[in-house]
C-alpha cells in the first residue's frame, strides 16, 4: 500500500484526546470482521462531548442522521457529516452528538465540526446484541468517532447500515483510512 506522509495526514480529528488508532484486526479497525458484517471505517474512542475537528481543508456536502434506536434498539441518535477535501477525498465523520457546520460550508484544517456522541445505549445491550457490541460495552467504549474514507462520493446501499457492510462485496470507492490517521496522530 502507498505510504501516506504526515502532510497528507492533516490534523488529528479529536483535539485533546489520546491519539490511538486501532491496529488492523483489532476492535474498531477498518474492515473488522464482526461476524455478519464488516466495519466500513475506523473507530476512534473518545469521551462523549469531545470536539471533532476537520482533518484538512474541505467542503461540507451532507449533514444528516446516522443511527437511531428505532432501527437498532441499542443505538442512540447520532449524526454524520460528509466532507470533500481539496484532494477529492471524501470523509464521513459519524456517530456525532451535534454538528457545528452546515452543508456548503468551507472548513479549515483543525476547525471544530461537532461533538462526539454516545452511539451505544448500555441499557439496551443484551445477549441478543452482536458479540462485538457486548465487548465494547464491557470496556466502556460506548462513545467514539466513526470515520470513513472514500475515493468517490459514497452511494447509498441497503447493505450499508450504521457504518457496517452486510453481505458480499464492499462499498464502491471505500478506502482504508488507517495510515492517514496514523500520520495525523504524529502531526
Ligand atoms: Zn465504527
Amino acid at each position: 500500500m502507498r505510504r501516506i506522509s504526515a502532510a497528507e495526514g492533516g490534523a488529528w480529528p479529536l483535539p485533546g484526546v489520546e491519539r490511538l488508532v486501532p491496529a488492523p484486526g483489532s476492535p474498531g479497525s477498518f474492515w473488522e470482521d464482526r461476524g455478519d458484517r464488516r466495519h466500513c471505517g475506523v473507530d476512534l474512542y473518545a469521551p462523549a462531548g469531545s470536539k471533532v475537528a476537520s482533518i484538512g481543508e474541505a467542503t461540507v456536502l451532507e449533514v444528516g442522521p446516522f443511527t437511531n434506536p428505532r432501527s437498532v434498539p441499542y443505538w442512540n441518535e447520532t449524526l454524520y457529516l460528509l466532507v470533500e477535501d481539496e484532494g477529492g477525498r471524501f470523509f464521513k465523520l459519524a456517530e456525532l452528538a451535534s454538528a457545528e457546520v452546515r452543508v456548503g460550508d468551507r472548513i479549515e484544517s483543525g476547525q471544530i465540526l461537532g461533538r462526539v456522541g454516545s452511539v451505544l445505549n448500555p441499557m439496551k445491550i443484551d445477549d441478543r446484541a452482536p458479540a462485538y457490541i457486548r465487548g465494547l460495552e464491557d470496556r466502556g467504549r460506548t462513545a467514539m468517532l466513526h470515520l470513513e474514507l472514500y475515493a468517490s462520493r459514497p452511494e447509498s446501499s441497503e447493505r450499508y447500515r450504521g457504518g457496517n457492510w452486510f453481505g458480499p462485496g464492499r462499498p464502491r470507492g471505500l478506502l482504508d483510512p488507517t495510515d492517514l490517521l496514523i500520520a495525523s496522530s504524529r502531526g
